[in-house]
């Protein structure tokens, strides 16, 4: 390779680009007059609540749901507040709770783990696999006579392995919640993510591939998990709709506001093309480091389905990361190393401290030392060691889909540059 012959920047060398990078927000970045009609839209309307009196046009957020039902080929979607929201009430829909144990991988934002003890039931933590998402063997090493749910998250738009995941979980029956938050309009074999499991769960917060500041959704083809989700998102669905053949129970507020639903619709529509976009970049870096000797690329169950958000591979250690990570920088490609111990990353399990230290809002101890929890489950923070050994050793790279095609090209040679002097 003739590029390990030129001395890195890092070392006082030429940097392979000096210039700027295009923001790194995805829906957000592409906000533009089709968002501020629909905003406005929904003022001149003069209607900001969802349920209002029937007679009046469909709301901005029965509009998203229908756009989701489309997506995923699932027959119910309900639109939430949130991404967090929609997976406590797709957990609540699903008929998890008090002394129930729900399984989440060691890598995920905490609010997924916080989720599973809103809705009180209790965490249990499995590790991650070369794909960065819940590696299948550990997650039927978890399973307890405790275990009414499974929650697999599509990490930095990577699907998870669903097919290995879907059978250990129909072996034991066990609730499957796709948490798709990172992986809006992702597939895994032909399928949309978020319609393997038997609920799946959407973030529209400001970091995902869409936005609308705040919102999520849901979807299902159970349709008493559906009514469940219902009450659960509403305290007084039954004012607005449902069915009443199922006992009502307290629930949330956790409703869509139509400015956001309105927000949403704008940017389901740009969905594809950002996606495309994304999916290209990744594709022309990847094809231009894939053989680079010393360099390990994460593992993509389907590289098909992947949203293309992000680049990441593993180094033999990571001391070799850090070094690696600061003479990409150095070369000037952003990027970042994932687990170093010094900045507490919240989608790690050994920073989520609530967690582990079993800690709830007051002292009572609950959901852990709820009467209806039968369990012991333990929590230390070197729990999933083969986890923090894969995001100890792997490097990041954020893609934007305003990265020109020169870009990629750029971060492929910044990191053939340094994989030639330090990997060899
Ligand atoms: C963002 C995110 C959530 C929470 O979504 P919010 O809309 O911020 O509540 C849950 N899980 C994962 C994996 C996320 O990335």
């Amino acid at each position: 390779m003739t590029l390990s012959s030129e001395k890195l920047a890092i070392e006082g060398g030429e940097p392979i680009y000096a210039g700027a990078w295009p923001a790194s927000f995805h829906g957000s970045e592409e906000f533009a007059q089709e968002e501020k009609d629909a905003v406005l839209r929904v003022l001149d309307k003069k209607r900001v609540f969802r349920f209002l009196p029937r007679g009046i046009e469909d709301s901005e957020a029965s509009q998203l749901e229908a756009g989701y039902r489309e997506l995923t080929g699932r027959a119910h979607a309900l639109a939430v507040s949130s991404g967090t929201s929609a997976l406590i009430a797709a957990l609540v829909g699903a008929g998890v709770g008090p002394g129930d144990e729900v399984i989440v991988p060691a890598y995920t934002y905490i609010a997924t783990a916080a989720a599973v003890i809103s809705a009180r039931a209790v965490p249990v933590i499995a590790e991650i696999d070369n794909s960065l998402n819940l590696d299948p063997a550990d997650f039927e090493r978890k399973i307890t006579p405790l275990t009414k749910a499974v929650i697999p998250v599509h990490m930095r738009g990577v699907p998870a392995r669903m097919d290995e995941i879907m059978a250990v979980a129909r072996k034991a029956k066990i609730k499957v919640i796709e948490d798709v938050s990172q992986a809006n309009g992702g597939r895994y074999r032909g399928r949309s993510l978020g319609a393997i499991g038997d609920l799946g769960c959407f973030s529209l917060q400001q970091y995902k591939v869409i936005t609308a500041g705040e919102g999520g959704m849901i979807v299902t083809d159970d349709s008493v998990a559906y009514q469940r989700c219902l009450m659960a998102h509403d305290s007084a669905i039954r004012f607005w709709q449902g069915d009443s053949s199922i006992p009502s129970f307290p629930g949330e507020n956790f409703r869509l506001s139509e400015l956001a639903a309105a927000l949403a619709v704008a940017q389901f529509g740009k969905m594809p093309a950002i996606l495309a976009r994304l999916r290209a970049i990744k594709a022309r870096v990847v094809g231009q480091i894939r053989h680079v000797p010393g360099l390990t690329l994460q593992d993509v169950p389907d590289p098909e389905g992947d949203c293309g958000v992000t680049l990441i591979f593993f180094l033999p250690s990571a001391d070799k990361a850090k070094q690696f990570s600061a003479a990409l920088k150095a070369e000037g490609i952003p990027n970042g190393t994932m687990y170093d111990n010094t900045i507490p990353d919240r989608h790690i399990y050994r920073n989520w401290d609530y967690v582990l230290s079993k800690r709830g809002a007051t002292g009572a101890g609950c959901p852990w030392t709820c009467g209806a929890y039968h369990g012991n489950v333990e929590y230390s923070p070197d729990m999933c060691p083969r986890s923090l050994d894969y995001l100890g050793r792997a490097i990041l790279i954020g893609f934007s889909q305003r990265m020109t095609d020169e870009h990629a090209d750029l971060i492929a040679a910044g990191i053939r540059k340094v994989a030639g002097v330090i990997l060899e």
